[in-house]
């Protein structure tokens, strides 16, 4: 088909490279109780551009005014030849809206999708397959002639693996016949099982073959998104859509870390067709999104779990230190661990501290170095000795700082053994100092009670606590304690309700669980007076999203 349609020029793949498409930003946030600010959209965009993917895709405009100002932001501030995509379903307004948000990107990239399973057009849609094949026609067309010759327009094909395939094989040649420069298969419901994608993915390689690249977006339903995601490269895909950590919607996305290190690993089983993915940024990627978003890494995931690297058992540990080759595949230094787990003392210096945080995958400089400085240094004071993972926790600290109506003045609180506490605060709301005191079962509760009603004259909700839990952020009795809550508002309640996270950090845990509880409610605040500079993304929509 269409070999005489000319194939725009644009951001497409070099020969022998794999384009990795992350959707953290689109996908992953999609996973219940992910819920990021514009600010903690961009600093994860930030980190994205570090690792070097080709596309970051930054969100689904069309969902929310906060969405959309997050894409924008992030499309206006991301260079180095990295891509920004934003996703719209073929329906009249959504691709105007991804347009207006990504116009301003060094390269735009714009994502139209449409459903084309049965299952999905009789249910979800409503519509017939010449409905479907006409509209996702209409909107690649528009958005190529919008966004001109040189921009990347991809079309999805939602549900493509449980699609009839001459059905499917028709809409793509008919969306490549209208411009589109990308298309994607995408395994919604992640019922594909590699042989069988794998054919599926050549047989659309065949039918597209200068003319598009091929993509594939798989979920891991079945546990099998990152082996699917590497047969379709096997069979010719040149995009793959990934997630850090596997985050998104049900079991995830297939994840970055894993796709990038098999390729990496085993270069030979896919023609040598890497990734230009600085894999040595994945470590800080996985952090920062697993501390933004709230959700753990369980130990033994691959590439980026606490014990992926941790040789235990006897040995094992033997083999390893006479030659590490024994068992290890890849070397923790080529996913960013830092070997060492040496502490800083009180006398380092501001530039020893600037090298440390850099081997720790953070760059930081002038104000923003003297400001971590006085934090390490106050530490130092606090604690014995300054460990990587305390830095790792001041750095994530503020990379979710958000703006503060509510702000701490000062708490106490007395607690016995068989009594109820007693907890007083004072905080500043919206400018006006109030102290109040209430009781509760214990010290945390008494105060996080003693908050709502400081509160209550002001909101007309209160922050209602789904999930409160503590952690050490290193060894040691004086280990700095980290807190996580997630909230919403007790006014909002059912499954599309906006739930966001907070963090507190401290070496004292009353002070921690306060500070994260005050956080959470500053986000729910934002989010109610100004639904756009403090944006709350939450794009909740009825129908589903590939
Ligand atoms: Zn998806």
């Amino acid at each position: 088909m269409s070999k005489g349609v000319p194939r725009p020029a644009g951001p497409f793949v070099k020969a022998g490279q794999v384009r990795i498409f992350d959707t953290t930003l689109r996908d992953g946030e999609q996973a219940p109780g992910a819920g990021l600010t514009a600010a903690e959209k961009l600093e994860v965009a930030r980190q994205l551009a570090r690792l070097n993917v080709d596309v970051i895709e930054a969100g689904f405009p069309a969902a929310s005014p906060g969405d959309f100002e997050a894409v924008r932001r992030i499309a206006q501030e991301t260079k180095g030849g990295i891509a920004v995509a934003a996703l719209a379903r073929c329906r009249d307004g959504d691709p105007q809206r991804a347009i207006e948000a990504i116009k301003v990107a060094e390269r735009p990239h714009l994502h139209v999708f449409i459903a084309t399973s049965d299952i999905h057009l009789k249910h979800k849609l409503r519509i017939d397959r010449e409905q479907a094949l006409a509209d996702a026609v209409r909107w690649v067309a528009y958005g190529r002639e919008q966004l001109g010759r040189d921009a990347e327009i991809e079309f999805s094909a939602e549900d493509a693996s449980r699609t009839d395939t001459d059905f499917l094989l028709q809409v793509y040649a008919a969306v490549v016949e209208a411009g589109a420069s990308t298309v994607n298969i995408p395994d919604t419901v992640g019922y594909a099982i590699p042989a069988e994608f794998a054919a599926l993915v050549g047989r659309v390689v065949e039918l597209v073959g200068e003319a598009a690249t091929v993509s594939v977006h798989c979920h891991n339903d079945l546990g099998l998104a990152t082996a699917n995601t590497l047969a379709a490269v096997q069979a010719g895909a040149r995009q793959v859509e990934v997630t850090i950590n596997g985050l998104g919607e049900r079991a995830g996305n297939a994840s970055l870390e894993e796709v990038v290190m098999a390729l990496r690993t085993r270069p030979t089983q896919f023609g040598e067709a890497g990734s230009r993915v600085q894999t040595e940024q994945i470590t800080p990627a996985s952090r920062l999104v697993s501390y933004l978003t709230g959700f753990a890494i369980q130990p033994n995931k691959a590439i980026v779990g606490g014990n992926a690297f941790a040789h235990e058992s006897g040995i094992h540990q033997d083999g390893v230190i006479k030659n590490p080759l024994t068992y290890e595949i890849m070397t923790p230094q080529s996913i960013g661990l830092s070997g060492s787990q040496l502490t800083i003392g009180k006398l380092s210096g501001r530039r020893g501290l600037q090298q440390k945080l850099r081997d720790l995958g953070h760059d930081v400089e002038g104000e923003a170095l003297d400001e971590v400085y006085r934090q390490a240094i106050a530490l130092a004071d606090a604690k014995k000795e300054v460990t990587d993972a305390d830095l790792r926790a001041l750095m994530e600290q503020r990379a979710a700082e958000v703006p503060a109506s509510v702000e701490l003045v000062g708490w106490s609180v007395t607690s016995s053994h068989g009594g109820n506490a007693v907890g007083t605060v004072t905080l500043v709301v919206d400018g006006r100092e109030r102290t109040t005191e209430a009781t509760g079962n214990g010290p945390v509760d008494a105060l996080f009670q003693a908050v709502d009603d400081a509160l209550q004259p002001v909101l007309s909700w209160h922050p209602a606590l789904a999930e409160y839990e503590i952690k050490a952020v290193s060894s040691g009795e004086d280990a700095q304690g980290q807190v996580l809550v997630r909230c919403r508002r007790s006014s909002d309640e059912g499954p599309g309700a906006l739930v966001v996270t907070g963090h507190g950090l401290s070496t004292n845990i009353i002070e921690a669980s306060i500070e994260a509880y005050l956080v959470a409610v500053n986000k729910l605040h934002g989010a109610e007076i100004n639904g756009v500079s403090v944006a709350f993304v939450a794009p909740r929509i009825e129908e589903g999203l590939p």
